[in-house]
């Protein structure tokens, strides 16, 4: 048995990975986690597409040419990045090391192939897929959004089937029907995931 000196106090700061197909309601949920927790921080990617109505700059995205997003990749200044729906997303890795080093959380809102890589380099990062309730529910979402192109909503309902096959890779889900049992359950991950024995850096 070991010889317990103190109480724990500090932690590493966690990496909450959300995955979700567009029109399941993941954006509304980020909202209202990183209100109740307010020492949570929401990493900010950078993307080769363009604003969509309301978007703000440095706020919802980094929006930077394709040049631009081709330099910082060569240099290295991503922690991960992927292709997605024919745009480029890429996480800074500045931020994620500091967040860590800190005991600060950060929440990554990222896809499936940005999680892989993520849990690849940083395997203590927590991961969870966002469901919606239905097919159809997701599909009406979508076709009722008005910010796509009827083409575009057909490529993101495709890309859904293919995203949903690599649940089982996930640490948790968690299912939109209604969005207050939705944060409920999202807020109950993270608050056990702060409490695992194994996050405290020192016993002794
Ligand atoms: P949207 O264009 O609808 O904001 O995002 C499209 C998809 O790209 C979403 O699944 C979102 O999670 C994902 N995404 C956003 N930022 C990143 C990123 O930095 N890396 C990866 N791999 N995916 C991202």
């Amino acid at each position: 048995m070991m010889k317990i000196s103190r109480i724990p106090a500090r932690r590493d700061g966690i990496i909450f990975i959300l995955s979700a197909p567009s029109g399941a309601g993941k954006t509304t949920l980020i909202k209202r986690l990183l209100k109740v927790f307010s020492d949570m921080t929401l990493s900010v990617s950078y993307t080769t597409r363009k604003p969509r109505l309301g978007e703000i700059q440095g706020c919802d995205y980094r929006f930077v040419a394709k040049e631009s997003f081709l330099r910082m990749r060569k240099k290295g200044l991503f922690a991960e990045w992927a292709l997605v729906h024919g745009s480029f997303y890429g996480t800074p890795c500045r931020r994620l090391e500091v967040m860590g080093r800190s005991g600060k959380d950060i929440l990554l809102d990222i896809d499936t192939q940005g999680r892989r890589k993520i849990k690849r380099r940083f395997p203590d990062s927590v991961s969870v897929f966002l469901l919606p309730p239905t097919w159809q529910e997701l599909h009406r979402r979508l076709a009722t959004r008005g910010t796509e192109r009827r083409d575009l909503v057909r490529k993101r309902l495709e890309n859904a089937r293919r995203e949903l096959g690599e649940i089982t890779e996930y640490d948790y889900f968690v299912v939109n029907r209604d969005i207050r049992k939705a944060s409920e359950n999202l807020r109950t991950i993270v608050l056990a995931e702060r409490q695992r024995i194994s996050r405290i850096r020192k016993w002794r």
